[in-house]
């Protein structure tokens, strides 16, 4: 992945077409990865929480998802060419998946949401495998029964809704147990799926 180091992350400076495509990539090893679109909210609390930071920078795959990194790369000798954000390497995942028949499961929202979100995502990609869903409002003693459905549901990527930093330190803590090959924190994306 070509990356620029900005703030002492390594943002990757592929572009949003670009980083579907390493994400089949990641996909296809069958290794688990951890994507980050390091949103200005993530970038922050990454400056102010170490433990968040060494996180963010042993994930597989950091895109700029804010103007203000993809601006701060123009000053270097590695200029990203353009945001990822979160919600449309999202949607352009979906496409992804659902042309090329990789499975997709959800956690995170609240249930009324994520389950209209279910609803509108598979209106828009009927051919879409959304192997399962949880919502994001778990107890610790809830995370086993979670992680054993997404083991044996094995979804090609997990798109991990709970907000920054919940959702980073939750793929950190089980990606490895559950062997998906592609986790990405989302944030507030099934929000505005869920319409
Ligand atoms: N969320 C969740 N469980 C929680 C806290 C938040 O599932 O314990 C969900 C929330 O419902 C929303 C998403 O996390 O769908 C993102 O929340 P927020 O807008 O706070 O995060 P951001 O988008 O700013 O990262």
């Amino acid at each position: 992945v070509p990356t620029v180091d900005i703030l002492g992350i390594p943002f990757s400076t592929m572009t949003l077409e670009e980083t579907v495509q390493y994400c089949q990539t990641m996909i296809e090893s069958g290794q688990p990865h951890h994507m980050v679109t390091a949103n200005p909210e993530i970038v922050m609390m990454a400056q102010e929480n170490q433990e968040f930071r060494n996180i963010i920078k042993k994930a597989q795959l950091i895109t700029c998802d804010g103007t203000g990194v993809v601006w701060a790369t123009q000053y270097t000798e590695f200029p990203a060419q353009e945001r990822v954000t979160g919600y449309d390497v999202t949607l352009r995942l979906f496409d992804l998946c659902e042309r090329d028949g990789y499975s997709v499961y959800f956690v995170g929202a609240k249930p009324a949401v994520i389950e209209r979100a279910v609803v509108n995502v598979q209106k828009k990609w009927p051919k879409l495998t959304i192997a399962g869903y949880h919502h994001g409002y778990f107890g610790p003693g809830d995370e086993e029964k979670i992680c054993d459905e997404i083991m044996e549901k094995k979804p090609s990527i997990l798109f991990v809704a709970l907000g920054a930093p919940n959702q980073e330190f939750w793929i950190s803590k089980y990606k490895e147990l559950l062997n998906v090959p592609l986790a990405i924190g989302v944030g507030g994306s099934f929000d505005v799926i869920s319409g």
